[in-house]
């Protein structure tokens, strides 16, 4: 007798940082951006509730008010534009879309811990490429036979930024095979490489709207690309699910792009306190890494993390602690309201350890 059992795909999925929910909690665990988002987000949705047929009727499936809003606001056009539920979802599809090969996906050993669960969900073949000593992904471990190229610039959970002739030598070393630049934090304060989408048409750029512009909650991700990339990415999505972005989604997202100087001004000052920080923690004894993010990365020759990540929740402060090999005396930090930095610096300047 064969067992529904065997039918299983069993996989170990990924671990989101706890959500905690209750007052005086402060939450520096998944970097969410601390202001809210532009104000016009919150009149789209005011208008949007207005609306006949806002939760009744689909939305449209090409998402296409939100396409053509970053479009505009990256100098491309429509057809170089991908929207998905979030960066996960854009991402899980690109995996599923580019990297089906049966040489192995190269990305960095210390990376977002997503991009392996995917390979595994997918039956991807996999290289983790160490970084070096100090975290630097080197640009000649990606000059060998692979099926697809995956990292964040800046760097996740590391913080640090690689510089775009380093990527573009990447690109022209590896043109059988697509290139996935995850650009989650690029907006607070590193250079993106969507301008090299122009003349690679291997590179996709992956972006979110959940980091820079406080949305998190909406979950709206985006990928910029050469048009055969993004009608491939559309063949696997309408293959899947056609209708990914809800009604709301749309217009919150397309608002949200109208208002250019509240999206500098609040990613510049997170930049600005991420480097006030910096100096504080560097103060406290730590180490941080020159992050360009809204995290910083942190270890202190003293202090064990996993303790000192248990003391701080005891107090009602929520940091990142990634129990893996390399980093498991590092935690990541979200730069949050002055407030909130200040409650866990007192806490570190009275820590004993
Ligand atoms: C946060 C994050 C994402 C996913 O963000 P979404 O909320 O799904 O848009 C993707 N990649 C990296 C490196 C991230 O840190």
């Amino acid at each position: 007798m064969s067992d529904w059992r065997e039918n299983i795909r069993h996989v170990k999925p990924y671990t989101p940082g706890e959500q905690p929910t209750g007052e005086s909690i402060v939450k520096l665990n998944t970097n969410e951006n601390p202001y809210p988002p532009a104000p016009e987000v919150e009149e789209a949705l005011r208008e949007a509730a207005q609306e006949s047929g806002l939760l009744r009727k689909y939305p449209d499936p090409e998402a296409g008010e939100l396409v053509r809003a970053l479009a505009a606001f990256y100098g491309l056009s429509p057809d170089q534009v991908f929207v998905g539920v979030g960066s996960d979802d854009v991402l899980a599809l690109s995996f599923l879309t580019f990297f089906h090969s049966f040489k192995p996906l190269l990305f960095p050993d210390i990376t977002y811990s997503f991009y392996e669960v995917w390979a595994r969900l997918f039956h991807i073949p996999f290289v983790k490429i160490p970084l070096d000593a100090d975290f630097r992904l080197r640009k000649e471990d990606y000059f060998q036979e692979n099926g697809g190229i995956i990292f964040p610039n800046p760097n996740a959970p590391t913080g640090i930024e690689e510089s775009l002739a380093d990527i573009e030598e990447i690109l022209r070393r590896n043109p059988g095979s697509v290139v996935i630049v995850d650009e989650a934090y690029v907006d607070f304060g590193a250079k993106s490489a969507v301008e090299l989408t122009r003349r690679y048409d291997n590179l996709l750029v992956v972006q979110t709207f959940s980091k820079s512009r406080s949305m998190a909650g909406v979950r709206i991700g985006f990928a910029l690309g050469q048009p055969e990339l993004i009608r491939a990415l559309n063949d696997v999505k309408y293959s899947f699910n056609s209708y990914t972005m809800s009604r709301l989604a749309i217009k919150a997202g397309a608002a949200a792009l109208k208002n250019r100087a509240y999206f500098e001004q609040t990613t510049g000052k997170i930049a600005a306190d991420r480097e006030k920080a910096k100096d504080r923690l560097r103060q406290l004894g730590f180490q941080c890494t020159d992050s360009r993010t809204n995290f910083l990365f942190v270890t202190h020759p003293a202090w064990e993390a996993a303790k000192l990540y248990e003391d701080l929740k005891r107090e009602n402060i929520y940091v990142r602690y990634f129990r893996q090999p390399r980093i498991d005396n590092y935690l990541r930090i979200t730069i949050g309201t002055g407030e909130e930095m200040e409650k866990l610096y007192r806490f570190l300047a009275a820590y004993k350890g």
